[in-house]
């Protein structure tokens, strides 16, 4: 629940969202009665939880099961040398409790599967995924969709980066766009991920979801904004969704999440 009033520290720290056109507030009162998921605490996560954090989402939980290798340190911003051999939710979830200490940080040492994520993303005001592969994209879209939570997708591709807003019926869901999984998509360390553009996909990401927070709306809601960080443009595309879609269609059968399979099996 948004608390009903700021308190004095509260005025100071959030001082410039409180001038903020279109904030106020009534605005960052609720940021501060938000529940976030944070699905992955890898390259996107990282960049998506600061910015939450700093801005006073009030209870951010993370979902991941990895470690924290050295592989991570090019892009992943929470992480330092001490934090190799650690769960990066642990790692994580410290960094961000001593930036904002009046937050709450809920920790979920997990691998997201279709018979855990409903329970995850209940309740949940907005879900971001960061994850790194097909078969989470598809149970967290099945349970975001089946438990009616936005979910704000992102993902990285070398030097191009993906960003969508998912709420259907508002919107088409991920299986209206990728019906099928036909090949799961190799680890960053081994196609290459340009390092900043973890931090550009997962800053517009924690922007999307703030301004979804506060407004109950956002500009990428239906529409899929690709980023090329070589060319450095921008540019969005509106999507349309599949009225035979089998979990956001007219008759669906999709009634639970359900993994979907890739030709290869997710290498992390
Ligand atoms: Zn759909």
């Amino acid at each position: 629940m948004p608390p009903e009033r700021l308190a004095p520290e509260q005025v100071e720290r959030y001082q410039a969202h409180l001038t903020l056109p279109g904030f106020g507030r009534a605005g960052q009162r609720r940021l501060l009665g938000a529940r976030v998921l944070v699905i992955g605490v890898g390259g996107l996560g990282c960049p998506v939880a600061e910015y939450l954090t700093a801005a006073g989402i009030g209870c951010i939980g993370l979902v991941d099961d990895d470690i924290v290798d050295g592989t991570n340190l090019q892009r992943q911003t929470l992480y330092g040398e001490a934090d190799r051999g650690r769960p990066k939710v642990d790692a994580a979830g410290e960094r961000l409790a001593a930036m904002n200490v009046a937050l709450r940080i809920e920790t979920h040492r997990v691998r997201v599967t279709a018979s855990n994520v409903r329970d995850l993303v209940r309740g949940q005001d907005v879900v971001i995924d960061g994850s790194d592969n097909f078969p989470t994209r598809y149970v967290v879209n099945d349970a975001c969709v089946l438990e009616k939570v936005a979910l704000v997708s992102g993902s990285l591709y070398q030097y191009e980066g993906q960003v969508t807003v998912i709420r259907p019926p508002a919107t088409p869901c991920y299986r209206c766009l990728f019906p099928s999984a036909t090949q799961d998509q190799p680890p960053c360390r081994e196609v290459g991920v340009l390092g900043p553009l973890a931090g550009i996909v997962g800053t517009i990401l924690a922007a999307e979801t703030i301004k979804l927070l506060v407004s109950g709306d956002t500009a990428l809601m239906g529409r899929l904004l690709l980023v090329d960080s070589q060319a450095m443009t921008f540019r969005t595309v509106q999507l349309r969704s599949d009225p035979g879609c089998p979990l956001c269609g007219s008759s669906p059968s999709i009634l639970e999440p359900t993994a979907v399979t890739a030709d290869r099996a997710p290498a992390r």
